[in-house]
């Protein structure tokens, strides 16, 4: 193979596309003027955390946005899904999807609270309701569902479930703020549901989460719980850790949903593009939503098939990388790939066929306010060529290797 004939791409010797990194999660920042502002206030009101006045507004607005009675507001996803995992009691074993960000699964082993792992449907990558039920023992309290990608998984066939067999079921939220499922808000589904707004989500606090729940008194324990106990001055009734939320992330969040639906619109526009760009391409696909929900579009998903691309998902992730394109491997290698779960499970991957497959298959492509038309189409050229060149692609990643 002449791998001159093509000097476009860099990994055949050209230079790169970009001249400097594009990043899958850049962070989306609304108004800067309002945002200081905001700032500003804070300072002169002496009030930087601790239940402050823009948590406060920040929580009643998420609440009215998903439909939902009560959000409490936390320092981040993760220890919120770890503080809603002990406010509802969840003990010995809890089911969740492998196919997520390895944060679900910690927040149960963080308080020593197995993870069974359960495989996901190829056509949703959403936890499959079928397999849940053969993973229930009588050490089962839970199930947690992800919302992959901001899909919602089958609320209602997980549901059935927990209620036939008296579990709790809870929602990792992260991906899915501004979805819906049946014309409902996320937020509202199971006993509970948890958010992330951390910097690198479309909707961001800086570093930040929550919980919703329509439960008023899992909402009043969590308050107690993100506060050490405290339920009043020197008055502590109850273990709990540090998870508030300070009002820089609040302000930061106010100033995000002012810019809400322009995230979302670019997000949409973005995803259109990249559609319209790849979809026609031999052995990709991108992930598929539901048009008839509200969507936040805020991952670009695409699944390679080697088979019929010619190039792995690992070997055009390098080709992207080398042309300053930072797609990501989401999720690899899977959460019982990962410790401490490897060593607890060598052979959880036999239960897991569908997330072995896909955690070598999908990537994740930029996208963001950061990002528009004109780098879609240069990302959507450098696939092209790479599909056009796959052989000589393959072989220079192999001999660099
Ligand atoms: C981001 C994320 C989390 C963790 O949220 P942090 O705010 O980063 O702690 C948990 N679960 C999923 C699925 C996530 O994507």
């Amino acid at each position: 193979m002449n791998k001159t004939s093509n000097k476009r791409l860099a990994i055949l010797g050209g230079q790169p596309a970009f001249p400097k990194q594009l990043h899958v999660g850049r962070p989306n920042v609304g108004n800067r003027e309002r945002l200081l502002a905001r700032i500003n206030d804070m300072l002169d009101r002496d009030w930087l955390t601790n239940n402050g006045p823009f948590v406060g507004e920040f929580e009643q607005k998420v609440a009215d946005l998903l439909g939902v009675k009560h959000c409490v507001c936390m320092c981040n996803g993760t220890v919120a899904l770890e503080i809603a995992i002990r406010a509802l009691g969840l003990h010995g074993e809890v089911i969740v999807p492998s196919f997520t960000f390895i944060a679900t699964a910690h927040a149960l082993q963080w308080q020593e609270i197995t993870p069974v792992f359960c495989d996901i449907d190829p056509a949703t990558h959403c936890m499959d309701p079928r397999k849940v039920e053969e993973l229930i023992t009588p050490r089962t309290t839970g199930i947690i569902g992800v919302h992959i990608w901001g899909r919602p998984c089958e609320v209602g066939a997980l549901a059935e479930i927990a209620k036939r067999r008296g579990l709790k079921l809870m929602f990792d939220a992260a991906h899915a703020f501004g979805c819906s499922h049946d014309g409902k808000m996320i937020g509202g589904f199971g006993e509970c549901e948890v958010f992330s707004f951390h910097a690198t989500k479309f909707f961001n606090t800086f570093e930040g989460g929550a919980v919703t729940t329509n439960n008023d008194e899992l909402a009043a324990k969590m308050r107690l719980m993100k506060n050490f106990g405290f339920a009043g001055m020197d008055k502590v009734i109850y273990i709990g850790t540090n998870g508030k939320m300070s009002e820089v992330s609040a302000a930061m969040g106010l100033t995000s949903l002012e810019s809400l639906d322009e995230f979302i619109a670019a997000n949409k526009a973005n995803y259109d593009a990249y559609r319209r760009e790849l979809e026609s391409l031999p052995g990709l696909t991108m992930v598929r939503y539901d048009e008839g929900e509200k969507n936040n579009n805020q991952y670009i998903i695409v699944k390679v098939d080697e088979s019929v691309f010619g190039l792995s998902r690992d070997e055009l992730v390098h080709v992207l990388h080398a042309e300053n394109v930072r797609a990501r491997r989401y999720f690899y290698p899977g959460c019982h790939r990962m410790e401490p779960y490897r060593s607890y499970f060598p052979h959880a991957g036999l239960l897991l066929p569908e997330t072995e497959r896909l955690c070598q298959r999908v990537m994740s492509l930029p996208t963001g306010t950061a990002v528009g038309d004109p780098e879609i189409v240069k990302i959507a050229g450098i696939i092209r060529t790479a599909l056009a060149n796959a052989a000589a692609v393959k072989e220079n990643i192999t001999s660099v290797k």
